[in-house]
């Protein structure tokens, strides 16, 4: 018992080794944080801290001072999830895509380390998995959304089976690289599901840095390479769709629209997919196969009084705040909001929210509007990249001062280099609420 007991703490902590944990009994948050179970009052509640909880934080951590905002997080490790495409595609590491969780934690916030189950929003009151209850004047949820891998039969049990990754998940994406790597020939399929996903680009991004790897070392020209998307086009913004489709073109990528995957049989290396509009079923062989899962909202906020008829917390699309709740914002994948799911989404949204319920605290409207700003780097090979950039209307929204739609090496350099250091030294710390500042100053303030 007793080493069963040890052999699971070894287990579980191991991951976490990698990263740079902070000295034990050296806890860099408020010792005010409440312990398990107890009662306890805050001006403001972070539910989530990825990447819209921890960015806010920071900013109302110091807004608010010392024991007066708390985020409410269960996980030890965060993760910067925008890496994992270049984790999948072998360029960057898992470990380089983490950190501890009390490394990000901001020193301002008292972390209570569990989950929150119940949300009553009457009562200004949120319930967590350890029992602790929390009142609050304010809250902003930042949950962010649940994979559904259990939504196609086979799954997850195929990702026991070589040739299957997702670079979705932090247990799946270095089982991407390898299937890439392994991949001697034959039909190489990559999937787009039927519902809303976080970075609606990635499926496709590393379809890309595959096709590119396979060139690179020779076994592209035994390679069948198809992009099954449920949707009927290739990207949402028409500039960038017409690019993509016809580099997928120029680069024999095939692509099969309104193709949702139902089913993987791992043992006989089959893929079924529903054709959306048909409704026939059609077995898709396959030699190495990237899984984009379901994706959908949390299921504690599904059953609370803050969601919408799906699920989503329900706020107002330009200020942030709750339709029925004032005292309540959302922000990043968890929110209704109707851009695509990025952390550059959440930093664009973040300032927002910071003007409008600072505004709210100070008994004032909320007077900035949010203008649906989200933007994806559109790897398509490894050194290359578009960077699409949009607003609500699907209008492009560009930041730099050149024809944005063209591959580029800078904009590859971005993605791989900067973006990340400004997402742990910017966005996290609270200092960074997207490029709306830059687009005008470069555009000299012609642009939006
Ligand atoms: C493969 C991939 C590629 C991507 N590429 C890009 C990109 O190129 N550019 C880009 O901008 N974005 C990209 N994204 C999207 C981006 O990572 C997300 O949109 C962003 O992380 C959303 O931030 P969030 O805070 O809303 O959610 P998250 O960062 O997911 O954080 C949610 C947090 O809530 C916590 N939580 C969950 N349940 C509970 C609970 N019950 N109680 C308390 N806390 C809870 C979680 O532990 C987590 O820490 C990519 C994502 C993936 C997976």
């Amino acid at each position: 018992m007793a080493c069963s007991a040890l052999r699971t703490v070894v287990l579980t902590t191991r991951p976490l080794l990698q990263f740079r944990a902070a000295p034990a009994g050296a806890l860099h948050f408020s010792t005010t944080t409440p312990a398990a179970g107890e009662k306890k009052h805050y001006k403001l509640c972070i539910v989530g801290g990825g990447a819209a909880g921890i960015s806010n934080g920071s900013k109302f951590g110091r807004k608010l001072g010392q024991g007066n905002v708390c985020i409410v997080e269960p996980s030890e490790v965060h993760y910067y999830q925008p890496m994992w495409t270049l984790v999948g595609g072998g360029v960057k590491s898992l470990t380089q895509s983490g950190k501890a969780m009390a490394d990000v934690m901001p020193q301002t916030v008292d972390w209570i380390k569990a989950g929150a189950e119940e949300f009553s929003p009457e009562n200004n009151l949120v319930r967590c998995s350890d029992g602790t209850e929390i009142t609050y004047d304010y809250l902003i949820v930042a949950m962010g959304l649940q994979l559904h891998y259990e939504k196609v039969k086979g799954l997850p049990e195929a990702f026991q089976y070589d040739g299957v990754g997702s670079n979705f998940s932090s247990k799946y994406v270095e089982k991407t690289f390898r299937a890439i790597q392994d991949f001697k020939g034959g039909n190489a399929i990559f999937t787009f599901p039927n519902t809303p996903i976080k970075c609606a680009g990635a499926p496709q991004k590393i379809m890309y840095l595959a096709d590119d790897y396979w060139t690179r070392n020779n076994v592209r020209d035994k390679a069948n390479i198809s992009y099954n998307t449920a949707l009927p086009v290739v990207f949402g913004v028409k500039k960038y769709a017409a690019i993509l489709a016809d580099l997928c073109q120029r680069r024999n990528l095939k692509i099969n629209y309104r193709h949702n995957l139902v089913e993987v049989i791992p043992d006989k290396k089959e893929a079924v997919f529903e054709h959306l509009d048909t409704g026939e079923k059609i077995t898709f062989p396959y030699d190495m196969i990237h899984i984009t899962p379901p994706m959908g909202p949390l299921e504690v906020l599904k059953k609370s009084p803050l969601a919408d008829s799906v699920g989503w917390v329900d706020v107002d699309k330009q200020t942030l705040q709750h339709v029925r709740y004032p005292n309540v914002f959302s922000t990043g994948d968890c929110s209704s909001l109707p851009t695509s799911k990025t952390a550059a989404a959440v930093a664009a949204q973040c300032g927002i929210l910071y003007n409008n319920l600072s505004a709210i605290m100070d008994s004032q409207e909320p007077g900035k509007k949010y203008d649906g700003y989200t933007s994806c780097p559109l790897v398509t090979s490894r050194g290359k990249c578009i960077l699409a950039e949009f607003d609500y209307d699907l209008q492009p929204l560009e930041t730099f001062p050149v024809d944005q739609g063209k591959e580029r090496r800078t904009m590859w350099h971005l993605k791989a280099n900067v973006m990340p250091e400004i997402y742990w030294t910017g966005l996290l710390k609270g200092r960074w609420a997207g490029p709306g500042f830059y687009r005008k100053a470069m555009r000299l303030g012609m642009g939006k």
